[in-house]
């Protein structure tokens, strides 16, 4: 029988991650990319002489892409390294009080029962309690198909179903903080973490309690080389692997015919493909690649997560007080969440993120410099005209900046580049520039994303952040790896 061939629309995270799993399977893959390299949203860039990872900058779940090594019989630290985070992060609050989070439980535990009012107890019993969600639930929402008939056929349900008990299945993540813990600023620091799926801490369900299990349990991490060597070395290794990678090759059609995807369609090609696996956001794929299929519109209608400005300075300066990653939060933390995703406004006192990659990578910024990557959290896109809010949100950051760290930011910055929600849908199609596709802001969401796979086309899979089980690195890989799983039973392999 002749090799099958699978086409990839995008190589984003999980459309490199799925290459290599098919790969592995014996098929042969091309994979077609509008822009010039890979990576999608995780990739990184050279302002003059300083190096910025231009989306993710939060490491969690290494072992996602150690797998992908470890699957193709090579050892990952030979092409992948990272460094455990002691020290995760600096906060500054508004009163002047500051802290530094520890990956370790116990030790995050002492730091915080000395930094506010809580208990050491208090705190390691919530970490208990968010690693017990974290095992419960990950099995049958993150790590395989989530549809009711899938779900039946789970062991891991029943286990779930068992110790419902045990599930906050009611609430959302600030309701149980409060229930919780007494002192806001605890609520707030914890509050944070609605944010790593793009999400809003006062309605996103209580469930998002396992969130920092990740960063207090398994661990927060920095690649030795960056974030972009994620993107980078699993490029690698499907390239190592046989896949072919196309640069500048933008798909406008996903092609099908009695009930089968057939390939894909350029400008000036036709590839005919028996697995096409579409990586770009499940919006655009429906309304643009499948113009002529019904689309599965309550998905694509569903609630979008938030999207980011991040302004990319060169500093000409070195900050003792600053660590990897820095929050200066907002005062009113309920207020911000409510303009972002109420009035889907910018807020005038927004909690502004400093990302310092230079800390621990020398390389990325010169001598006695630092390479900033300064991001506030901000609305979809709603018809704003993103000049005016930029130019606004700039002099709100650099108050906020200045006002909490007692600089002027503004006279150290020697070089400047900006991200903001109209460049990413255009750099990564995704649909409203938002960074996690559709958010977390309900109960059912987790069953309020695409499928990776296709009810309507034979052949046809999807993976990426717009799609179960969500956005971010790790999910992403969970993603893919779903999707090629689909893949292997549907074609007996
Ligand atoms: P994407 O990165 O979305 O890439 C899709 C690719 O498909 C793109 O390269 C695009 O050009 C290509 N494509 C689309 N349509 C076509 C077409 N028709 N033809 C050809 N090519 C096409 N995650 C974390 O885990 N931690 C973080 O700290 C974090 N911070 C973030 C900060 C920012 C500013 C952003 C933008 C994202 C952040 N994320 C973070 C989210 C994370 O980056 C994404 O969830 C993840 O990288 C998405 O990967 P993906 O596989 O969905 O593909």
């Amino acid at each position: 029988m002749s090799k099958l061939k699978a086409v990839v629309i995008g190589s984003g995270i999980a459309g490199i991650a799925s290459s290599i799993r098919m790969a592995l399977l014996g098929i042969q893959v091309d994979v077609f990319e509008k822009n010039e390299n890979p990576g999608g949203k995780l990739n990184e860039k050279w302002i003059g002489k300083y190096r910025f990872d231009l989306g993710p900058s939060l490491f969690t779940l290494p072992q996602n892409v150690d797998d992908l090594f470890s699957l193709a019989g090579e050892n990952p630290k030979d092409h992948f390294d990272y460094t455990k985070l002691d020290r995760v992060c600096n906060y500054f609050f508004e009163d002047g009080t500051t802290f530094t989070s520890r990956s370790d439980a116990d030790e995050m535990a002492d730091a915080m029962s000395d930094a506010f009012n809580v208990e050491r107890k208090d705190v390691l019993q919530f970490f208990e309690f968010s690693k017990n969600v974290y095992d419960l639930t990950t099995p049958v929402f993150l790590k395989s198909e989530l549809t009711i008939k899938s779900l039946w056929k789970k062991r891991d349900t029943y286990k779930a179903i068992g110790r419902l008990y045990q599930l906050p299945i009611s609430g959302t993540l600030n309701s149980a903080l409060e229930k919780r813990f007494k002192d806001p600023k605890v609520i707030q620091l914890f509050n944070r973490y609605a944010t790593y799926n793009g999400s809003n801490p006062y309605s996103t369900p209580a469930m998002m309690q396992l969130i920092p299990h990740l960063e207090h349990g398994i661990g927060a991490y920095l690649p030795k080389k960056g974030m972009y060597d994620i993107s980078k070395s699993l490029y690698e290794l499907a390239l190592r692997l046989g896949v072919k990678f196309h640069f500048n090759k933008t798909i406008s059609r996903i092609i099908h015919a009695n009930g089968r995807a057939t390939g894909i369609a350029l400008d000036d090609e036709i590839v005919s493909a028996d697995i096409v696996v579409s990586n770009s956001d499940v919006y655009p794929t429906y309304r643009h690649l499948l113009r002529d299929l019904s689309a599965p519109e309550k998905i694509l209608a569903g609630e979008k997560s938030s999207s980011a400005l991040i302004f990319y300075w060169g500093i000409k300066k070195e900050f003792r007080n600053l660590e990897l990653h820095n929050i200066l939060f907002a005062k009113d933390y309920k207020a911000e969440f409510d303009a972002i995703f109420g009035s889907r406004t910018l807020y005038a006192d927004p909690t502004v993120y400093i990302n310092i990659t230079s800390k621990q990578v020398k390389t990325d910024a010169p001598e006695g410099s630092e390479n900033w990557f300064v991001m506030i959290n901000v609305p979809h896109l709603k018809g704003h005209d993103w000049d005016v809010l930029r130019a606004e949100a700039r002099r709100n950051v650099i108050e906020k900046i200045n006002s909490t760290l007692h600089i002027d930011i503004e006279e150290l910055i020697e070089e400047e580049e900006y991200l903001d929600p109209v460049i990413i849908q255009s750099r990564t199609g995704s649909h409203l520039g938002a960074l996690y596709g559709n958010a977390s802001n309900d109960t059912f969401s987790a069953f309020g994303r695409h499928a990776n796979h296709s009810s309507a086309l034979k052949g046809l899979y999807f993976c990426g952040g717009s799609v179960h089980p969500g956005g971010g690195v790790p999910l992403c890989l969970f993603s893919a790896a779903i999707a090629v799983d689909r893949i292997k039973s549907d074609f007996q392999l």
